[in-house]
């Protein structure tokens, strides 16, 4: 028995990977199975190696450490092509040639006559031997499957039993796009058999792409493993939307920064997969691993709820430690000797007694301090508008992979410069945000001890401190935000 995790390294590491992660482990474990790590980097704008070393340092904090890998997708394209090139012989996949500006016709179509909005497999009756010619003459073009065009697909799910699909409305995927690199359907399904995964068990949102999945399967001639989609995390809202940090922290590093102990998060996240409803809600991986059932998987979606995940941390930090090992605990998490030298730095200047270190430097210590609404106040601007230049910055700063002062400093100047404001009331706002006061130690210098995650927790907390953005709003803001950054 052998099973995997595999994010794509293209953000920060997210707690729905942590589930997936335990889930497969939990279950590998009950069975004495293998716990495989694969990166899948196939995606080579979006992926990079600083979300996959914050991946692997998140899945370490939270204990759940693999027995094989991490592989990395990017390092075996080799057995990709190859199996590309065996599909396209067996007549199973195509070479399609159809331009960008065609596709972009072919979709309007597609959408005025309401039609089946996939791809028109016209490049699938091109001969072979001309699709040879075309791409021995270096004319560019990707790889598609070719999918059945009738009958139904027949999938078997671990939790929903069968699910059909009609044939005819599964696209032509691509498989190899234009630059080489596979597809994630195609890497994806060519691993898990190279790597011998017995059970596929992963989130929710592929549940559309077995058919395709399958398809290869059979194409490449491979026996398909048992798969079994996880219900997605939800926000705990009115409508129980799909857990989103633009709602909820769902960065892990948020988690450990925050001052969450690996062990209740993992706890909780255990209280999820298994709704055992009665009987003790504290429990260790060892206890979910011994008692792990698929029967005990709820399909309703699981509500990531933080009041319960504190209510769980702090019977943690009340009944796993003494009063010497809390000390410990605090000491690691808030004094480690580099950022506390850091702090140091900032306070020095400003320090008469040893007395002011609390009140200068608290806002360091905490998971966020308190903001009053009308401290975030600028003058000349509304308070919707301040919550659009937050917004702005929250932007700017969840691209930035190099959290350094220096860098946010850069990225204030240029903001300010952009909206036409002064960098002293852009700052504003945000010491408000990072500190809950008006003045406070240097901003961009406390905003590199505070790290990204909770500087963007707390620049999200200030905007809903504002009223928040409507979803419409945030759609044109968006707009505008990418013609300023183009400006800029
Ligand atoms: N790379 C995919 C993701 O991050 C993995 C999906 C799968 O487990 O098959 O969602």
């Amino acid at each position: 028995m052998r099973v995997r995790v595999a994010p794509s390294p293209t953000g920060d590491p997210h707690v729905g990977t942590a589930y997936q992660a335990l889930v497969n482990l939990a279950f590998a474990r009950s069975r004495g199975g293998v716990f495989v790590l694969r990166i899948e980097d196939t995606d080579r704008a979006r992926s990079s190696l600083e979300s996959e070393a914050a991946i692997l340092d998140a899945l370490r904090w939270l204990g759940l450490d693999w027995d094989e890998g991490p592989y990395r997708q990017s390092e075996r394209l080799d057995l990709h092509r190859s199996e590309v090139d065996r599909l396209l012989a067996a007549g199973s996949a195509y070479r399609c040639f159809c331009t960008r500006e065609r596709l972009d016709e072919m979709r309007r179509e597609n959408r005025a006559r309401q039609r089946f909005p996939g791809y028109d497999r016209r490049c699938r009756g091109l001969s072979s031997e001309e699709s040879a010619r075309r791409a021995a003459a270096g004319e560019e073009h990707v790889v598609r499957v070719a999918m059945p065009t009738e009958g139904e697909c027949v999938m078997q799910d671990l939790l929903r039993g069968e699910i059909r699909r009609e044939w005819e409305l599964i696209d032509d995927q691509v498989i190899l796009k234009a630059d080489g690199y596979p597809t994630y359907h195609l890497a994806c399904t060519v691993d898990d058999h190279a790597m011998g995964i017995s059970h596929v068990i992963r989130g929710e949102e592929w549940i559309n792409s077995l058919p395709k999945h399958l398809r290869l399967y059979q194409a490449l001639g491979y026996e398909p493993p048992t798969f079994c989609h996880l219900p997605l995390l939800r926000n705990n809202d009115a409508n129980r939307s799909k857990l989103s940090k633009r709602r909820n922290p769902t960065s892990i590093t948020w988690f450990r920064d925050a001052g969450f102990l690996p062990q209740a998060l993992l706890n909780f996240l255990g209280l999820i997969v298994s709704s055992r409803a009665e009987g003790e809600e504290k429990f260790s991986f060892d206890q979910l691993a011994d008692g792990f059932r698929f029967e005990d998987i709820s399909l309703g979606g699981p509500v990531f709820d933080l009041d319960k995940l504190r209510w769980l941390n702090a019977r943690y930090l009340r009944e796993d430690h003494d009063a010497a090992g809390l000390a410990d605990l605090v000491r690691e998490w808030s004094m480690g000797r580099e950022r506390l030298a850091a702090i140091a730095a900032l306070a020095q200047p400003r320090l008469e007694t040893l007395g002011d270190w609390g009140r200068l430097t608290n806002f360091l210590f905490v998971d966020a301090p308190e903001v009053e609404r009308a401290k975030l106040a600028v003058k000349g601007l509304e308070e919707a508008q301040v919550a659009e230049v937050l917004q702005f910055m929250l932007w700017t700063l969840e691209r930035e992979q190099e959290f350094t002062a220096d860098v946010i400093q850069g990225h204030f100047r240029r903001l300010s410069e952009a909206l036409g404001l002064s960098l002293r009331d852009l700052t504003r706002p945000f010491y408000v945000a990072m500190s809950g006061q008006t003045a406070s130690l240097p901003l961009f210098q406390s905003m590199e001890i505070l790290g990204p995650d909770l500087v963007r927790a707390r620049t999200r907390r200030a905007i809903d401190a504002l009223g928040g953005i409507s979803g419409k709003r945030t759609k044109k803001l968006q707009k505008r935000f990418e013609a300023v950054r183009a400006a800029s």
